[in-house]
């Protein structure tokens, strides 16, 4: 039996990751996505396949798709683009959460909460364990996709609680790969661009402060894993490669791998940027036998060569 699968979200970054990914699992995927910060591109080499179905739609209106299994990941995740429209931003995480909830609990199916790292604001806690509640500035520029990420996942609990809607919520950390937008003002993509047409590299503040990043093919596996678990688990998960780097350090391993002469320069640190953040993946490893398989180093090599146009994806 065929199975459904929706995704929201499904031209963006990430989504189009997961789209190919349940294609392969033999998955008939409905791909919904407003195409404001994703791209047909992201998806064109599936608008052939039977099994793939692109509807156009902000997610912040209600749909109505048959469907045994739901993604949310209909959101901009890059303070550039968030912050662009910062009221669509909130509405697309609120009303597009109660809604894929709403159609979760009346078709009866699982449904993955794309959450964030985010939800822990500037920690003060590190590395971030699922248990810690996070040191959000509520009305500052970022607040928009935080607080807006930190209500979907209040909500998701509720429907979990309330009328028992299967919901699993995870929390992912800063993730890079192929078809990243290269305009989307990310560091990795940043850097990556800049490095390429010897460019720049535009570190912010005095390049200090830490993130860590996992290669997108890890992540989806724990999407998947997280989606394939038999018996709900309690509370969130993070998701994340707990390799650690500060930004300075990030722009000189892009820099050795492109082998690029570019110069480092310093421009304004963005208010509310957090100084560091590093998941504690303790729970992913316990509960899904998760962990991430791909190093920095290979990832980033595979990204450039994406960037080059040397490699699909
Ligand atoms: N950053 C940077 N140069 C850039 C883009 C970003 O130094 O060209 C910094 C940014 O200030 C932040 C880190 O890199 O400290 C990660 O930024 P990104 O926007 O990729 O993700 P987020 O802040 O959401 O983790």
């Amino acid at each position: 039996m065929v199975r459904h699968a929706i995704i929201a979200g499904g031209a963006g970054f990430l989504g189009s990751h997961l789209v190919a990914r349940l294609l392969s699992e033999g998955y008939h995927v409905v791909c919904v996505d407003d195409l404001s910060t994703g791209s047909e591109e992201n998806i064109s080499e599936h608008l052939e396949n039977p099994n793939f179905e692109f509807v156009e739609h902000d997610i912040a209106t209600p749909i109505s798709v048959e469907c045994d299994k739901i993604y949310n990941l209909a959101c901009p995740a890059s303070p550039k683009q968030y912050m662009t429209n910062p009221i669509k931003t909130f509405k697309t995480s609120i009303f597009g959460t109660i809604n894929l909830l709403d159609l979760a609990h009346q078709q009866k199916c699982k449904m993955l909460q794309v959450s964030t790292s985010e939800v822990y604001g500037d920690p003060t806690v590190h590395p971030q364990p699922e248990t810690y509640l996070g040191n959000v500035n509520t009305t500052g520029p970022r607040a928009c996709y935080d607080e807006g990420k930190r209500a979907a996942e209040a909500i998701c609990f509720d429907y979990q609680r309330q009328l028992a809607v299967d919901v699993r919520v995870v929390r992912v950390f800063n993730t890079y790969g192929p078809k990243m937008d290269p305009d989307d003002g990310r560091v990795v993509s940043n850097f990556i661009t800049q490095a390429l047409k010897g460019e720049d590299i535009t570190v912010y503040g005095d390049g200090s402060q830490t993130r860590s990043f996992c290669y997108v093919d890890d992540l989806i596996e724990g999407f998947c894993r997280t989606m394939a678990r038999e018996t709900q688990f309690a509370g969130p998960i993070n998701l994340g490669n707990p390799e650690e780097y500060s930004v300075k350090d990030l722009a000189h391993k892009v820099l050795s791998i492109v082998h690029s002469s570019s110069q480092l320069v310093y421009k304004e640190l963005p208010q509310d940027d957090p100084k560091k953040r590093r998941p504690d993946i303790t729970k992913a490893q316990d509960i899904l036998d998760w962990s991430p398989k791909v190093s920095v180093d290979d990832g980033l090599a595979r990204t450039v060569d994406w960037f080059r146009g040397t490699r699909k994806n």
